[in-house]
């Protein structure tokens, strides 16, 4: 029970990565918010996953483009669960184009979910984290913020300015001990990769890894029990690569 006691909030857990690291934080004795946009049967489906291991968790509607919902949701977890500790960033969306094919709508809607998100929550989860005396954010990156592509490009630079996102929240963070890190995962089998990993460009992704093969979830979701729990109390903005050495 390396998180027992803490309340976690996590934003995009209806599926993917979000959804294991909502389960495998429910293992370890946290309180679930299950945050979800559009797909709330799939966000209580990982509630009633969680009441089955006997955990506690609530689905909470939180498009992260949008602050108030985003208010709304942190109070509603807050009163349901006691609190929030910790945050997970997770929220992100793709798709995959070329620079000359990016458009201005691109652009904006890739920024404003992986981006601004982040940048909305992390404003919004301050005040309840003040006074829990402390707290912990991490934000799901992307290889290809340090990558820099190697194709999308907004995708590309969102997560880069993820990762710079976190160093300037770690310092804002720090003096009420709250601690900010990113995790860049490499390629992962979820609904965002499944096209791409079937596809002729699924070998070639992997073969670019020192390891050989996809991640899976477990690894994302073990690096950020370590990160949330109090078995480390000394790492902030930091962005921690989980991607079989996919950048070397
Ligand atoms: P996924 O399977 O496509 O799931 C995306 C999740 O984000 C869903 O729960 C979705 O909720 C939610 N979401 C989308 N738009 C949202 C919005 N506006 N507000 C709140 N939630 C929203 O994605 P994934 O592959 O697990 O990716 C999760 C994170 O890991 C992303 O930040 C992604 O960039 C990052 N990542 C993924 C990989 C990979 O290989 N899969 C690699 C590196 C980084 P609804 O279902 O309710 O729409």
């Amino acid at each position: 029970m390396r998180l027992g006691g803490k309340v976690a909030f996590i934003t995009g857990a209806s599926r993917g990565i979000g959804r294991s690291i909502a389960l495998e934080f429910a293992r370890q004795g946290a309180a679930i918010a299950v945050g979800y946009a559009r797909e709330a049967g799939k966000a209580d489906e990982v509630v009633a996953e969680i009441a089955g291991q006997g955990g506690k968790a609530v689905a909470v509607a939180s498009d992260v483009r949008d602050r108030a919902a985003i208010r709304r949701a942190f109070e509603t977890a807050a009163a349901a669960l006691g609190g929030i500790d910790i945050l997970v960033n997770n929220a992100g969306i793709n798709n995959r184009c070329t620079f000359q094919e990016t458009t201005d709508e691109d652009w904006d809607r890739i920024m404003t979910v992986n981006l601004k998100g982040p940048f909305i929550c992390s404003q919004e989860v301050f005040p309840h984290m003040i006074k829990r005396g402390g707290g912990r954010i991490i934000n799901i990156s992307s290889v290809a913020g340090q990558y820099h592509g190697p194709k999308t490009v907004h995708y590309a630079v969102s997560k880069a300015g993820l990762n710079s996102l976190t160093a300037v929240v770690a310092r804002y963070g720090a003096e009420h001990n709250i601690l900010v890190n990113a995790v860049a995962p490499g390629i992962m089998l979820t609904d965002q990769t499944a096209d791409e990993l079937a596809g002729p460009d699924g070998a070639k992704i992997v073969a670019m890894t020192l390891l050989k093969r996809a991640g899976h979830l477990s690894d994302v979701a073990a690096t950020c029990v370590w990160l949330a729990s109090d078995e480390q109390a000394y790492v902030t903005g930091q962005v921690i690569s989980v991607a079989g050495g996919a950048v070397l």
